[in-house]
């Protein structure tokens, strides 16, 4: 007989992991949405709807995928385990519009010939409740790829959301922050109390959202050596940029060029990196490099 709670139902979730003794895996970082209304609300503030195609990164058992198909053109929802692959074709068989791939989202060939079809779609988005372990390098890989989707939306470690949002001068800005504004407009939706998990984690997590900009927020050549050169910068918080620069760009008989090019760049040595913008960054990295 059909079971017309939704997935995430406590009761639900709960009778499904006994069905097919699940014991949950922390390494994973599998910890299940049981709150109906909340992911009800992340597929609101996702704006998903009838044109859209959506990528899901760690679907579990269905939770959120669910609400998904329900408002979306299709799903592809990449899972890396297989105990929930299988579970997966019984909890979405009602919804003929999702497409299951068992694979690490971090290993997935976008230019592959299967999804090429994805670089002529209407509205592709990304939604998902993250793997924790994996925030950064997910959102970085998907940012770099050639994909051309509009938002992502994406449930995340509270914290991390107010990295990626931070704003100048404040303790939560970094490399992260700078890696993340040079191409998306970010935004925290809203917060999500740790309670609403089965296992419940140890923090609360936030809804982002990452919009691309139709250009990046700075002209830089190299993206890559870029960021390295942002992250240099911020190694070690409490020294100045001058300090960590200067360990990472020159030998000792550099350093007048770099005092140089600091002048050049009318940016004071002995500032923290967390007080410079990303346009100041851009603007530096410029004049060093040339
Ligand atoms: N979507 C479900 C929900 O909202 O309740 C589960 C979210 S749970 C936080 C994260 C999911 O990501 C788990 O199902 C886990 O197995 C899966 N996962 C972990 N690492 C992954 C990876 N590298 N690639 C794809 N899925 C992964």
């Amino acid at each position: 007989m059909r079971d017309d709670r939704p997935i995430s139902n406590p009761n639900r979730t709960i009778e499904i992991m006994k069905q097919y003794d699940i014991k949950m895996k922390k390494s994973l970082g599998q910890n299940f949405l049981v709150e109906p209304q909340i992911l009800s609300k992340m597929v609101d503030v996702s704006q998903v709807n009838e044109k859209s195609t959506v990528i899901e990164i760690g679907p579990g058992i269905g939770a959120l995928t669910e609400f998904l198909a329900q408002k979306a053109k299709k799903v592809l929802a990449f899972e890396i385990d297989q105990r929930f692959v299988d579970i997966l074709a019984t909890t979405l068989s009602p919804y003929d519009n999702v497409e299951v791939f068992h694979q690490d989202i971090l290993k997935v060939d976008w230019t592959a010939e299967e999804f090429s079809f994805l670089q002529a779609e209407e509205d592709l988005v990304v939604v998902a409740n993250l793997p924790y372990y994996i925030t950064t390098p997910i959102i970085m890989n998907l940012i770099e790829s050639q994909l051309p989707f509009k938002r992502l939306t994406m449930l995340m470690q509270k914290e991390v959301a107010e990295r990626m949002t931070a704003q100048v001068g404040t303790k939560a800005y970094n490399s992260l922050t700078i890696a993340i504004h040079y191409q998306m407009d970010a935004k925290i939706s809203f917060i999500v109390p740790k309670s609403v998990f089965i296992p419940k984690p140890n923090v609360d997590s936030a809804v982002l959202i990452l919009e691309r900009r139709q250009h990046p927020r700075v002209e830089i050549d190299n993206i890559n050596t870029f960021q390295a050169f942002v992250q240099a910068a911020f190694t070690q918080r409490r020294k100045t940029i001058w300090n960590n620069l200067r360990h990472y760009y020159t030998s000792a008989n550099q350093e007048i060029e770099l005092a140089d090019q600091f002048i050049e760049a009318e940016i004071d040595p002995q500032r923290r990196s967390e007080t410079l913008s990303i346009e100041e960054f851009a603007h530096l990295y410029k004049i060093i490099t040339k």
